[in-house]
């Protein structure tokens, strides 16, 4: 590519619209452009690289036996009605009607329209296993698009889909493609992990997610240091504590609290450590009351386990201020679980505490010295907290670290959450009718392209790894328009490496060195070669590694060989 046929503007200035590097550095490089919050527009540079993802993916999903499709970004309601999903999705899914006034969807994931297929194409338990995947644009409606292509509204995702006779052969579908995801995510040379994760409304037995570690990622991961547990913390159990609590040894006292409603204002206030503190919450129960979530003061609450308790309503709500009134006869900021009209459950560390502080359930007053058992009663306690840094391992082993991470997939067993729902059956050997078991596994396509960068980028621009780089060399010859000779090497270089498979990034402009070099640092171009009259008359070109501090002559005879032996390397 002859870079003064590239319209491509780069820029200097760090835009204020984006918050996170890679986004900064996709908009800098020109590989995206803003079309509306969370949809962009792939620009040449960018397309390629998205490109490059989705050649890896494919070469593994097909390797691994999955076979390709293409299904439609619009899709009927009547397949969403079915499933149930069209009253239970909420407002991330995009609804629209056609002249007809019918209802469609644009597809924020294809399980509906793949279940239909399956249930048409599919027999007889003789087709089974099979495994379905397409790439394609999906669209989710998100409540906070961020981040660039991170989270977008409209994002390219690869979805598979497999369909099974039964539990045995689920869980291998499963693990060939688990092993696919780390094939194709060490192709890319991300770091990353594989982490166990929350089924979430979906259910079924197993799931992992993908995780791209990056500081700025969204997710936090628990991993043992002890040994190779690591879960997304939303699932990442807490271990109890082990010591007995302690006797009590304070009485129980009233204290008056002003305007202390934070746990870190009261406890400044008190001289007593947050960790000996009690924070009461209160959510929307089942039954249409309300039920306390009592935690520790220092550790904070995990949604996804709460809201999985007995009686506490999934999706988990904070209590109304009228219900934490009914409830308590106070307002959020002095609640505590002595005298609460309400079933109450406590975290294992909150249930562990002796002498605690805790809300008095009325402004401006707290309890000191507080017992369980002596002063209320025991709770019931759960797992109700993230696990922190340093906690015990689950498995025994070691100590847990929190580390940041991008997801970048996500797999999943799903069973027959679809396939009963829309009555995809095949004919089992003796001839009976039995609903096929399924899998999932999606990849965030366009996301691996802003994870990347946030792995591989310093205070000049990006630094593409070979095999997702848009062009393998940037080419930049030094005074190309004055110089006879330095044309003709330059041009004779370019087609030798472009017949020898080598992409290249032909920097012809009519522009001074400084600006040519500063893009292709910022496009982050792996392999660099100049040329000039003073090297030309040596019979030598400058290479250097985007990583690299300095320069290597290398002779023009061999460059090609050189840059080839590179990439394989
Ligand atoms: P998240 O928790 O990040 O919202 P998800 O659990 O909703 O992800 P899945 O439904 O499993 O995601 O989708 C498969 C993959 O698609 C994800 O692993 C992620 O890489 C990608 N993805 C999901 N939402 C977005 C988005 N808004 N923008 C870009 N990629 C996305
Ligand atoms: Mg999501």
């Amino acid at each position: 590519m002859r870079f003064s046929q590239y319209p491509i503007n780069t820029t200097k200035e760090t835009p204020a619209e984006a918050e996170v590097t890679s986004h900064q550095l996709m908009l800098r490089a020109g590989m995206i452009r803003r079309v509306a919050a969370g949809i962009y527009s792939w620009l040449p540079l960018g397309l390629r690289v998205v490109r490059k993802v989705e050649h890896i993916i494919r070469e593994e999903m097909n390797r691994a036996g999955a076979l390709e499709i293409l299904m439609p970004a619009v899709q009927p309601a009547e397949l969403w009605q079915e499933s149930g999903r069209w009253i239970e999705y909420g407002p991330e899914l995009l609804r629209l009607k056609d002249r007809h006034e019918r209802d469609f969807v644009v597809g924020p994931t294809h399980e509906e329209v793949v279940t239909d297929i399956a249930r048409r194409e599919l027999r007889s338990y003789r087709q089974l296993p099979v495994n379905f995947y397409q790439i394609q644009t999906k669209f989710r409606d998100e409540v906070r698009p961020r981040f660039g292509v991170m989270r977008g509204r409209e994002f390219i995702m690869k979805d598979a889909y497999s369909f099974h006779a039964d539990e045995a052969s689920m869980a291998a579908g499963y693990a060939a493609m688990r092993a696919a995801y780390v094939r194709m995510f060490t192709r890319m040379q991300l770091n990353f992990r594989s982490v166990q994760a929350d089924t979430g409304a979906i259910g079924g037995s197993a799931s992992e997610e993908f995780q791209v570690l990056a500081d700025s990622g969204e997710d936090a991961i628990a991993v043992s240091d002890g040994d190779g547990f690591a879960a997304n913390v939303e699932l990442a159990p807490a271990a109890a504590p082990t010591q007995a609590r302690a006797v009590p040894a304070q009485a129980l006292e009233k204290v008056a609290t002003p305007h202390m409603k934070t746990i870190a204002d009261l406890s400044a206030f008190l001289g007593v450590p947050r960790e000996q503190c009690l924070k009461t919450l209160l959510v929307d129960a089942t039954d249409g009351g309300v039920v306390a979530l009592v935690l520790r003061g220092d550790h904070e609450l995990n949604p996804v386990k709460a809201q999985k308790l007995k009686g506490v309503a999934n999706p988990l709500r904070m209590a109304s201020a009228a219900a934490v009134k009914a409830a308590s006869g106070s307002e959020p900021g002095f609640l505590g679980p002595v005298g609460l009209d309400c079933p109450i459950y406590a975290d294992h560390a909150a249930r562990n505490l002796a002498d605690f502080v805790c809300g008095a359930n009325a402004p401006d007053l707290h309890l000191q010295g507080v017992n369980w058992a002596r002063d209320l009663p025991e709770p019931a306690s759960a797992d109700l907290r993230n696990v922190v840094d340093g906690d015990p391992s689950p498995t025994g082993k070691g100590q847990l670290r929190i580390v940041r991470g991008i997801e970048v997939g996500h797999i999943f067993q799903l069973g027959r959450k679809y396939s009963q729902a829309m009555n995809a059956t095949v004919l089992d050997e003796s001839g009976q009718s039995i609903t096929m078991l399924m899998g999932c596994y999606g990849i965030g396509v366009t996301r691996i392209v802003a994870a990347s960068i946030e792995q591989n980028h310093d205070e000049r621009g990006i630094i593409w790894p070979d095999p997702l780089a848009p062009f393998h060399v940037v080419l930049i010859p030094l005074n190309l328009q004055k110089s006879a000779p330095v044309r003709a090497a330059a041009d004779a270089l370019y087609a030798e490496l472009a017949a020898a498979g080598v992409e290249v990034l032909y920097d012809d402009r009519d522009a001074r060195p400084g600006v040519k070099f500063a893009d292709a640092e910022l496009l982050g171009i792996p392999h660099r070669l100049v040329l000039g009259e003073r090297g030309l008359q040596a019979g030598s070109c400058e290479y250097r590694h985007r990583r690299a501090a300095d320069n290597e002559d290398i002779p023009l005879a061999s460059v090609t060989r050189f840059i080839k032996a590179k990439l394989a390397g």
